[in-house]
C-alpha cells in the first residue's frame, strides 16, 4: 500500500509531465473506483490545463485552470504509468491497454498517464480549488510542514490512553503517516508501539517529531533515486526498494549495534507492529 513517500515520489514523477500541460483527452473507463466518479469527469478534465500538482497527505491534487482541482488517491493497489513523453524524461512506448486501466490522460505533449488499479480502492474526485472536501477536512498537519512541531504532538498526546502506534496513525494528529513509517519512527525513537501515548514523557514525544521527518525524508530520497533510474524502468511511478529497520523483519536480528535481539511482531488494531522489545521501551 503506498504511503506518503511513495505518493510524493509519484507526484515528483508526474509533475514534469503534467504541470503547465493541457489534458488533450481524458478517458474514464468505468463509473467508479472506491466511490463513483464525479459527474461528467471526462468532460470536465478534457481540455483543462494542469497549473500545479500538489500533495496533501496521501492525496495528489492537480489544480486545473478551470477553478477545479482533481484529487487522486492511489488506494491499496493504484499505479500511475507514464508513457511516450516527448520531453525525453520517460521514453516508454504506449503500452497496449490493460484490463484495470480505469482512467487515462492523453496530454497535449503526447505523453500518456494511465491510472491502473486492480483492487479499486483508489479514488478520484473534483473539488473547487481551495475548497472543502470530506477527505481533506479531517486531516491534521502535514508531517513535513511547519504546523507539525513538538508542541503540537505533546498537546495531541496529552491524556491519550490509546497506544502511541494508534495515536500516530490518527490522521487528525498527523496526516499521511501509515503503518510502515510509524513502525520505523518508533524504533528509531526507542518507544514501544504498545505504550500509551499519554504516558510517554513530553521530551520523548517531542523527540519523535524530527525522527518522523527524517524517516519520511530518507524514504522520499530513496524514491527520488528510483525516479533517476527511470529510463530503464517500465514507466511505473512510486514503488521503490527501501531498507527498513523493523518493518517486515519479524524474527530477524535488530540492527542496533550490540543488540541483535529478534524483531517482534504484534497485531494492533488489525495491523502488524514490528519492534525490538530490547531497544523500545
Ligand atoms: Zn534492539
Amino acid at each position: 500500500m503506498p504511503e506518503l513517500p511513495e505518493v510524493e515520489t509519484v507526484r515528483r514523477g508526474l509533475a514534469p509531465v503534467m504541470e503547465g500541460v493541457r489534458i488533450a483527452q481524458a478517458h474514464v473507463n468505468r463509473p467508479d473506483l472506491r466511490w463513483p466518479f464525479p459527474d461528467r469527469m471526462a468532460e470536465r478534465l478534457t481540455g483543462a490545463r494542469v497549473e500545479r500538482l500538489g500533495r496533501r497527505s496521501k492525496y495528489l491534487l492537480a489544480e486545473l485552470d478551470r477553478g477545479e482541482t482533481l484529487l487522486v488517491h492511489l488506494g491499496m493497489s493504484g499505479r500511475m504509468l507514464v508513457s511516450g513523453d516527448p520531453l525525453g524524461r520517460f521514453v516508454h512506448a504506449h503500452p497496449a491497454p490493460e484490463k484495470h486501466d480505469h482512467v487515462v490522460f492523453e496530454m497535449e505533449t503526447g505523453a500518456r498517464i494511465t491510472f491502473n488499479d486492480p483492487r479499486r480502492f483508489g479514488a478520484m474526485d473534483l473539488l473547487p480549488t481551495g475548497g472543502a472536501h470530506k477527505l481533506l477536512d479531517v486531516l491534521g498537519p502535514e508531517p513535513l510542514g511547519n504546523d507539525f512541531h513538538e508542541d503540537h504532538l505533546v498537546q495531541a498526546f496529552k491524556g491519550k490512553m490509546t497506544p502511541v502506534k494508534a495515536a500516530l496513525l490518527d490522521q487528525r494528529i498527523v496526516a499521511g503517516l501509515g503503518n510502515i513509517y510509524v513502525c520505523e519512527a518508533l524504533f528509531r525513537a526507542g518507544i514501544d508501539p504498545r505504550r500509551k501515548a499519554g504516558r510517554i514523557a513530553a521530551t520523548r514525544v517531542a523527540g519523535l517529531v524530527p525522527i518522523i521527518r527524517a524517516v519520511l525524508e530518507e524514504a522520499i530520497a530513496a524514491g527520488g533515486s528510483s525516479l533517476r533510474d527511470f529510463k530503464q524502468a517500465d514507466g511505473e511511478l512510486g514503488y521503490f526498494q527501501h531498507r527498513f529497520d523493523v518493518y517486515g523483519r519479524e524474527g530477524e536480528a535488530c540492527r542496533t549495534p550490540s543488540c541483535g535481539a529478534p524483531i517482534r511482531r504484534a497485531v494492533q488494531s488489525g495491523r502488524s507492529s514490528f519492534f525490538c522489545a530490547a531497544c523500545q521501551r
